[in-house]
């Protein structure tokens, strides 16, 4: 397919899987859409019992997971107060601010009730409160509801999730903003990945994994890189760049539209050091293949990468990144190309990872 193809294409997947909700521990939405997406290209595919979902393409050679994190941060309801009003927890790791009256989607038993995020009025704070940022435990969900049995009525019960309401737009140049980039980006990069490793036959096994519960321990993909035990693996995920005011580029040197990031090392090295052989598997790959890179080191986050390499006796693991803009708010900023430029690295470099690692 020619180039515009592929980014109308990436687009579109986007779209369909940024404005669908999961999340944490409640990614059953978006195992869904993925099952379907990927069951044309893959041989075999399972849950397992965390929630995974397991796709399989078969070879002869070494086997490779692929682990992309189906879950977004989300909310959950702790208490429903006499006017029926909701207090929440945040679920993953939210910046208090970044929730002040944003619209959310409450997943209730008797289906989805739209919801604002309401505080005190800054018009009735002290001077002194009105200076400082209001907290999550200050804030509420507002359903409308009467009373409590009011809310109880519309399906909402302690433990009821909430996720933001915020549907995907494209921007500028090719730039697109949506909720939940992190990680729906690497969801997108696994099924183009697979749809174009379908068109030839490969040596290695690929393993293709939505994993749970990244964004509250790296869960999922602790347990299912366990059951798999491949030779190598790469975990699919999004990074901060410091491409925008408030940001320095001696916090961050990495920019939209300059290609996916290849972490060398993250949160300071106690998160991932990525292996030395799939540094320089992806770095070769990249430079025979005329693919845009940069490197990543992180003093911050960090990926399933961290819980997959220590699996067992050790597994050499990296991470490929999409540089994210305002990760973890309702209104992330990326770029296509990046995709574009991650999905042929990602392809490339499993066409040869039997040149790197051994079926052992
Ligand atoms: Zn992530």
């Amino acid at each position: 397919m020619e180039k515009g193809g592929n980014l109308r294409e990436i687009k579109s997947l986007l779209e369909k899987f940024t404005n669908a909700h999961g999340i944490s521990g409640f990614e059953d939405d978006i195992r869904e859409l993925l099952e379907k997406e990927l069951e044309p290209y893959v041989d075999t595919m399972r849950r397992d019992c965390m929630g995974n979902l397991i796709a399989l393409k078969k070879g002869e050679g070494p086997s490779i997971m692929l682990a992309a994190h189906m879950d977004e941060i989300g909310l959950m309801v702790r208490y429903i107060d006499d006017n029926g009003f909701l207090r929440f927890v945040g679920i993953g790791g939210w910046f208090d601010q970044t929730l002040l009256n944003q619209r959310v989607v409450l997943h209730g038993k008797k289906g989805s009730i739209p919801g604002v995020i309401g505080s005190k009025p800054p018009h009735v704070m002290k001077d002194e409160d009105r200076k400082k940022p209001v907290k999550l435990d200050d804030m509420f969900i507002d359903i409308g509801a009467k009373d409590r049995e009011d809310a109880e009525n519309l399906g909402i019960e302690i433990g009821t999730v909430a996720s933001i309401d915020r549907n995907f737009v494209p921007l500028a140049n090719g730039k697109v903003t949506s909720k939940a980039f992190d990680n729906r980006a690497g969801i997108v990069i696994l099924i183009e990945v697979m749809k174009r490793l379908s068109k030839h036959k490969i040596e290695a096994n690929v393993y293709a994994v939505g994993t749970v519960q990244e964004e509250v321990g790296l869960k999922g993909a602790r347990t299912c890189a366990f059951g798999i035990c491949p030779n190598v693996a790469l975990a699919l995920d999004t990074t901060i760049p410091g491409d925008h005011p408030g940001i320095n580029k001696t916090d961050s040197s990495l920019e939209l539209g300059k290609g996916p990031v290849v972490t060398v090392a993250d949160a300071s090295g106690r998160g991932l050091i990525a292996h030395p052989q799939v540094l320089k598997w992806l770095k070769e790959t990249a430079a025979e293949n005329d693919i845009p890179y940069q490197l990543g080191v992180g003093s911050g986050g960090t990926t399933d990468a961290t819980s997959i390499h220590l699996t067992k006796e050790g597994i050499p693991t990296g991470t490929v990144s999409i540089a994210t803009r305002y990760i973890h708010s309702p209104v992330e900023v990326l770029d296509t190309a990046d995709i574009e430029a991650c999905v042929s690295l990602i392809v490339k470099a499993i066409e040869r990872v039997d040149k790197y690692f051994e079926n052992c």
